[in-house]
């Protein structure tokens, strides 16, 4: 170990792995208050200028345990149910450490990087999909909607005889998506070339989901530029939607359109069995994405698009020849691990340097296989029901919305009082304030509404009834009546 102030510290990592394991247990428990209660406790200590001499090892650990932790993030709270997004399972964290040490690379003939086409082969296995569709990672699911579209917007172009990587957009183009499609499908036209105003909102019905008379008009529309694609929700940020894919596939085929199929949150409710019908269609799109940063509980900077024809990632990603790539590999006779780059994810995406997260999603799934995922997305999902069962009893609450996955909105009502919005938005308020049920609200129909959504591996059964019962209590003593007492 380096004691001089010059040096990192490359030496043993037991000691301070066990010194942090403590602290990080210790945060596990999220006994301790909320980031925002003393702030500028931890400002004082953090808010400094560059140290002209560094403090070692011994002083960094400290700081960490000792101020870090203390005012760290909510998001692994069982209780946080905001958003779409959830602490690591410890499967997950391990696996990435071990990487970060190991394997810092997702090239070379190695164990971790067998497990990168290995575990999007699982995925593809896992989720049911024909085995056609090859994958690659990148690091969420915007990247993964951004290299799913740079495929589709290669298809497209290429039928016209383009090379839209090469020589660029040389038409407008159009994009058809709901209007409950998450705002990173505009950025990803956006960043492809596109343009944000490429892309084309398809109404929804009450449910949520595309109307498909209405995509059909859509695109029966007379166009003079590309139709690129069409992208359906598996489970939308905001309800959970799941679109018509199987009567969408048929529209996108008719028009020989891409067709995308956003799963970065709802992909893995195939596994319920209750609901897998509505799944059906889902193996006829052209490309697919799941985070598994999200219900799969790996840590964020994980996301994977899947297409069936991965030779049309390599030519719309692929970059110019490198001088210090070529003849860097001897694949004719490989001897040794660098003898081969391996399969060429850096060509399939926007990413060069990019962790190994293959072996991330490989242990999560080893640890607890298939039916243990699958018990944890059904168990979400009763969640979801068990509250929507409570609401629609109880006369102070209504629901906004059947759920068809794990996110479930609803609202306090009373008629003692005039503005609910603001009602509902008081009850998050101290809900956040309470820091047992951390939801997030949404707007539907104009209405605030309250909206867990359960997605982490922590979040256990009981939190449902929880979130039902602390809004009663809340709403109950935001009645005029209640003030007056
Ligand atoms: C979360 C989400 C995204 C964005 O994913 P990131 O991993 O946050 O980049 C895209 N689409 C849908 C449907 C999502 O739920």
């Amino acid at each position: 170990m380096f004691d001089s102030k010059e040096q990192a510290d490359t030496g043993k990592l037991s000691s301070w792995l066990n010194r942090l394991a403590e602290s990080l247990d210790h945060y596990l428990d999220f006994k301790h208050d909320d980031a925002q209660t003393n702030p500028e406790i931890w400002l004082e200590k953090l808010d400094h200028s560059l140290p002209e001499n560094g403090e070692g090892m011994g002083a960094l650990v400290d700081e960490i345990q000792h101020t870090l932790l203390p005012n760290a993030s909510v998001v692994p709270n069982p209780g946080f149910s905001s958003f779409i997004t959830t602490g690591a399972a410890n499967a997950a964290l391990l696996a990435s450490l071990s990487a970060s040490v190991a394997s810092p690379q997702r090239y070379g003939l190695t164990a971790y990087n067998f497990l990168e086409e290995r575990s999007l082969e699982w995925l593809v296995e896992l989720f049911g999909l024909p085995h056609s569709f090859k994958g690659v990672y990148s690091s969420g699911g915007s990247v993964a909607n951004i290299v799913a579209l740079g495929a589709a917007r290669q298809q497209a172009f290429e039928a016209r005889g383009i090379d839209p990587a090469r020589d660029g957009i040389l038409f407008p183009c159009r994009i058809f998506a709901s209007d409950a499609c998450h705002h990173t499908i505009q950025r990803a036209a956006a960043v492809l070339g596109m343009g944000r105003n490429a892309v084309q909102l398809i109404p929804t019905d009450t449910q949520g989901k595309m109307c498909v008379a209405a995509l059909k008009t859509a695109l029966e529309a007379p166009f003079d530029g590309i139709q690129v694609a069409i992208i359906a929700n598996a489970g939308t940020t905001d309800t959970g939607a799941i679109d018509p894919f199987q009567e969408i596939a048929t529209i996108a085929s008719a028009h020989k359109v891409w067709l995308h199929i956003d799963g970065a949150y709802g992909l893995p409710g195939v596994l319920d069995k209750r609901i897998q019908h509505k799944y059906l269609g889902v193996a006829e799109a052209d490309s697919i994405s799941v985070d598994p940063h999200k219900w799969l509980g790996a840590p964020v900077g994980i996301g994977a698009t899947f297409v069936k024809d991965r030779s049309l990632l390599y030519r719309a990603f692929t970059q110019e020849p490198a001088d210090y790539l070529e003849g860097a590999c001897y694949e004719d006779k490989v001897q040794h691990s660098m003898d081969s780059l391996g399969i060429p994810y850096a060509e399939f995406g926007v990413e060069l340097s990019a962790p190994c997260r293959g072996v991330v999603v490989w242990a999560l799934l080893k640890e607890v296989g298939r039916l243990g995922i699958t018990a944890r997305i059904v168990r979400h999902n009763d969640m979801a029901n068990c509250i929507a069962e409570r609401v629609r009893k109880h006369p102070n609450l209504e629901l906004a919305l059947e759920p068809e996955l794990s996110i479930c909105c609803f609202r306090y009502i009373s008629a003692n009082i005039a503005d609910l919005n603001q009602l509902n938005r008081q009850i998050h308020r101290q809900l956040l304030k309470n820091g047992n049920n951390m939801p997030s609200t949404t707007l539907i129909n104009g209405h605030v509404v309250i909206r867990p959504c359960f997605i982490g591996a922590r979040a256990d059964s009981s939190l449902a009834d929880a979130l039902v019962n602390e809004v009663l209590h809340i709403g109950s003593t935001l009645e005029p009546n209640q003030k007056d007492s």
